[in-house]
């Protein structure tokens, strides 16, 4: 069987710091925004998916627009959204089903005719943030890797070297795992990233309390940092 690419994505992300799937994760998405502004921004497909999310999640339209150059691409797809926008809620062909238009409900104020609501309904994402799919299937596709490299020396020799998985991807490879020799492999390398988490968040304690705290802290300056990461994940990886 081939080997995947994401198996050579994971390998070498191992030895960084921090969980190297949310690292990666975050890597595809980064990449896959950058496609549709600079690449993909007049093909039909990406048009329609970026219509039916009605943009994208809060969380991906906003970096989106963190991308330097993008303004022109951003531009172009939403013009085509707020199109949609304003036929939904035109007067004579909007979705409201009903005698009257959305107009005349508006002068004549009827209650209880839910037009609000079915404009609001009309109004909804028919599609789901495309960003969000595709990290969504990223994170499956490297969660898969451990089932199945686990044994593969390379790949566990890069793991042992790493900082381990946060919390939410440590779960996901865990419920994945076939054996429990598998599940000892990887709970191993992770108490020991949480050791040493633990005792770094104690001598940056002991530090912090120190007037001189800028001198004395090491390598757990970072750790209150690291052990948000380590818990939930990496800003927007989740
Ligand atoms: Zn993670
Ligand atoms: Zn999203």
């Amino acid at each position: 069987m081939i080997t995947p690419l994401s198996y050579y994505d994971l390998v070498e992300a191992f030895p960084a710091p921090g969980c190297a799937i949310c690292r990666l994760v975050l890597r595809d998405v980064e990449k896959y925004l950058d496609g549709i502004l600079y690449e993909y921004v007049m093909e039909a497909d990406t048009q329609h998916r970026y219509r039916a999310a009605r943009g994208m999640c809060n969380q991906h339209g906003w970096q989106l627009t963190t991308l330097s150059g993008g303004a022109m691409g951003i531009a172009v797809l939403t013009q085509v959204t707020v199109n949609d926008l304003l036929k939904l809620t035109a007067q004579d062909t909007h979705a409201v089903p009903a005698a009257l238009t959305f107009g005349e409900r508006l002068r004549t104020r009827t209650r209880g005719d839910n037009a609000g609501k079915a404009l609001a309904d009309a109004l909804e994402p028919t599609g789901d943030c495309p960003a969000c799919v595709k990290q969504e299937a990223a994170q499956t596709a490297y969660l898969s890797l451990f089932d199945r490299y686990l044994d593969d020396e390379r790949f566990f020799a890069a793991y042992q070297t790493s900082q381990g998985l946060c919390l939410p991807h440590l779960r996901s490879v865990l419920r994945d795992l076939g054996t429990s020799r598998l599940v000892g492999q990887v709970i191993a390398v992770q108490r020991r990233v949480w050791a040493q988490l633990h005792a770094d968040l104690e001598a940056f304690q002991a530090n912090y309390r120190n007037e001189n705290r800028h001198l004395a802290m090491g390598a757990e300056g970072d750790s209150w940092l690291r052990g948000v990461g380590t818990l939930i994940g990496d800003r927007g990886a989740g």
